[in-house]
């Protein structure tokens, strides 16, 4: 499990601090970006690296009506910790723990026979209906139940067990694929596919609490897809889901880790000097080199070698050579900051550190893979706890 530090006493190799504050005005703009819709707060993965607990609570302090996750073990987890209302899980295998979740009040995903047999079985020896909502595959072709003949015999399988009393179909859903892309066909494909299995579900007598497609990119760019629900995820940790919709700022949302680790040495090396496994980067001239304490191990991506953008001393400075599992090395140019000093690899952006954007582009991957990657490791230094006016 994560470590995590309110108040650090000793100091920190590294630290990812998570504002909390800028998590809960992210969920207040989501809200007002789809004021017709009730938010879930998405915190799968240890809530994209930031904790699922912590961000969780927050989210419900905010406003989150609703808490999702992929796996039920997440899911089980947020339950114990004392979260109340709404939770969801999609990410069921056979033999998953249905039962526990159906005791626990969990809202489960259904997308086909086998998991409709499971989770009727488990409600039936738990005596409680289980809360099932149904998952539809209008294109992302991944999880969900396929159109046609399979929707047509899981809403009626799911219809019979509850005019049983042994589940409650609570939700329709479904996941889009290109949401990110703006004006991507498969947007009003999906959108259009929905409506039908949705309407169709609704005349065989379905009456769903709610319905829901929108992921963040939707949540911010298509207004249509907002229906009861709108499920956030990356946009609640305030990074945009793709450049090309825009920044966080440009729909009022700001970064809610910053990642950052002190110098643990500082030294003059000579021009020629190898730096690092492989040496890939060799000193152009006489420098100064800064060791940073945080490697793959960490969740710093080995592909960012040699391009990784870190701010030391108000400078932006390159990842010299390889990552190495907990350590690498920058280039300070001659400059001598003391060791130990502060070197954020990213932010929010403001004091002029790079982004978690910046990292993503240096490593070529997105965004949420940099956030949720973070590891065990670093411990998560939660700020700005204590709930605003
Ligand atoms: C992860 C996930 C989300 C959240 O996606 P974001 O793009 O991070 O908002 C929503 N729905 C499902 C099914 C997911 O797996």
């Amino acid at each position: 499990m994560t470590e995590t530090v309110s108040a650090p006493t000793a100091p920190l190799r590294a630290r990812a601090e998570i504002d909390l504050a800028a998590l809960r005005a992210n969920v207040r703009t989501l809200r007002a970006l789809a004021p017709g819709a009730q938010l879930m707060a998405v915190v799968k993965s240890e809530a994209y690296g930031h904790g699922a607990v912590r961000c969780a609570r927050a989210a419900v302090e905010a406003g989150a009506g609703w808490l999702g996750t992929a796996t039920p073990e997440e899911a089980l987890a947020l339950r114990r910790a004392g979260l109340p209302g709404r939770i969801m899980c999609w990410l069921w295998t056979p033999g998953g723990p249905w039962r526990e979740a159906v005791e626990a009040d969990i809202d489960v995903s259904v997308s086909g026979m086998w998991a409709l047999a499971e989770v009727t079985a488990a409600a039936r020896a738990a005596g409680i209906p289980a809360r099932v909502q149904l998952k539809a595959d209008t294109g992302l072709g991944r999880n969900g139940c396929q159109p046609g003949r399979d929707w047509e015999e899981l809403v009626a399988g799911a219809l019979r067990a509850e005019a049983e009393g042994v589940l409650r179909i609570t939700g329709l859903w479904s996941h889009f694929a290109c949401a990110d892309e703006p004006g991507h066909p498969s947007i009003a494909a999906q959108l259009a596919l929905f409506r039908d299995m949705v309407g169709y579900a609704e005349e065989q007598g379905v009456r769903p609490e709610v319905r829901h497609i929108a992921n963040s990119p939707a949540t911010l760019t298509v207004p249509d897809s907002h229906f009861d629900l709108v499920r956030t995820g990356i946009a609640l940790y305030g990074i945009s889901p793709s450049p090309e919709l825009g920044t966080p700022a440009d729909f009022g949302l700001r970064p809610v880790m910053t990642l950052s680790a002190n110098l643990a040495l500082v030294k003059h090396v000579p021009g020629g000097h190898g730096v690092s496994y492989g040496h890939h980067y060799v000193t152009p001239g006489r420098t100064t080199l800064g060791l940073v304490p945080l490697g793959y191990a960490d969740g710093i991506p080995r592909h960012a070698s040699g391009n990784g953008p870190v701010l030391v001393g108000g400078k932006w400075r390159t990842v010299a050579g390889r990552i190495a599992m907990d350590q690498f090395v920058v280039d300070l140019g001659g400059d001598e900051p003391p060791v130990g000093a502060e070197a954020v690899l990213f932010g929010p952006g403001d004091r002029g550190e790079p982004t978690a954007e910046d990292w993503a582009q240096a490593a070529g991957t997105i965004a949420y893979e940099i956030v949720t990657r973070i590891g065990t490791r670093v411990p998560r230094v939660y700020v700005n706890e204590e709930q605003d006016g």
